[in-house]
């Protein structure tokens, strides 16, 4: 008996498939000076149109910004000159998941940096099996990296995938750990590495911001529009990331706001707050999504 079935491999198979189409798609149409939301919508509006639904908001995240960062409602922020554009897409088909992201670079100072990452998720696919350890995996990872003159980011991880979870339990750290944790057969997994310059602090820190949240546990809701903005969210994403973007319209305008902060400080959503390079330096990125089979992995996006 296998993790998944067959119906189950096939739905996280046509996610990937998506995903695939989508980021050719992005490739062509990010300009500098593009409004960040438009890349998100458009990207977003590519899954759905594909047959897929986003499973988590399109992600644009711009130089020392890791990732976690898309477009709150209204933004006016633009893709500046000579940036490095991490896009993260996610798609899921009836809550099988599939994760992705290309590293748009207007920088030629950057191309080594984001091929690295490149090259490191290809060492990690190109090794990855059932049984090895994360740790091994982390290793392999680390070392496509060091070996071109760059630095992993240390505290981000590649993580399992299933059905309605971005973050299915086990984490694939891209360096050498301590953990007896191994990679299973019939399972999915998100590979990515992020790499930034060999003088960087190679962590993340929390930002400010946090513009993407997802549902957590019920709480008494006092306000009626409240309450049906939860219901809104747990219909329609389950347990999986949302963007406030995504409930415009879903209760009257003037109230939106108001409830919104209720649902925060009810603790009935969580959030993740936009990942910043410790020392401010840009980050790259690439990511996978592949099931693993006996002997290796099929990569689906
Ligand atoms: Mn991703
Ligand atoms: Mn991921």
């Amino acid at each position: 008996m296998s993790f998944f079935d067959e119906e189950g491999i096939k739905k996280f198979k046509s996610a990937g498939k998506i995903l695939r189409e989508t980021k050719a798609e992005i490739k062509r149409f990010v300009r500098e000076g593009m409004p960040i939301i438009e890349v998100c919508e458009k990207a977003e509006n590519l899954i759905r149109e594909k047959g897929g639904k986003p499973a988590f908001p399109c992600n644009v995240s711009i130089n020392e910004i890791a990732a976690h960062y898309t477009s709150p409602p209204n933004d006016d922020r633009i893709i500046p000159e000579e940036a490095i554009v991490k896009v993260d897409v996610g798609a899921h088909v009836d809550g099988y998941v599939a994760d992705s992201e290309i590293t748009i670079c207007f920088n030629p100072e950057y191309a080594s940096m984001v091929e690295t990452a490149e090259q490191a998720l290809k060492a990690a696919i190109n090794s990855i099996h059932p049984r090895m350890s994360t740790s091994k995996l982390g290793a392999t990872i680390e070392r496509a990296i060091k070996s071109r003159g760059f630095k992993p980011v240390s505290n981000l991880t590649g993580h399992e995938v299933g059905r309605y979870l971005v973050h299915a339990g086990t984490s694939l750290p891209n360096v050498s750990h301590i953990s007896l944790s191994k990679i299973k057969l019939g399972r999915v997994y998100a590979i990515e590495p992020f790499v930034t310059l060999p003088n960087a602090a190679g962590r993340v820190e929390n930002g400010e911001e946090t513009v993407i949240f997802r549902f957590l546990k019920p709480k008494h809701l006092k306000n009626p529009y409240a309450k049906q903005l939860l219901k809104h969210i747990k219909e329609n994403f389950r347990t999986l990331p949302f963007a406030e973007r995504w409930l415009q319209g879903v209760v009257p305008k003037e109230h939106h706001k108001e409830a919104f902060r209720e649902l925060l400080s009810s603790k009935c959503l969580m959030g993740y707050p936009v990942f910043i390079e410790a020392s401010r330096k840009p980050v790259a990125q690439a990511e996978h999504t592949v099931l693993i089979v006996e002997g290796g992995c099929v990569v689906l996006t």
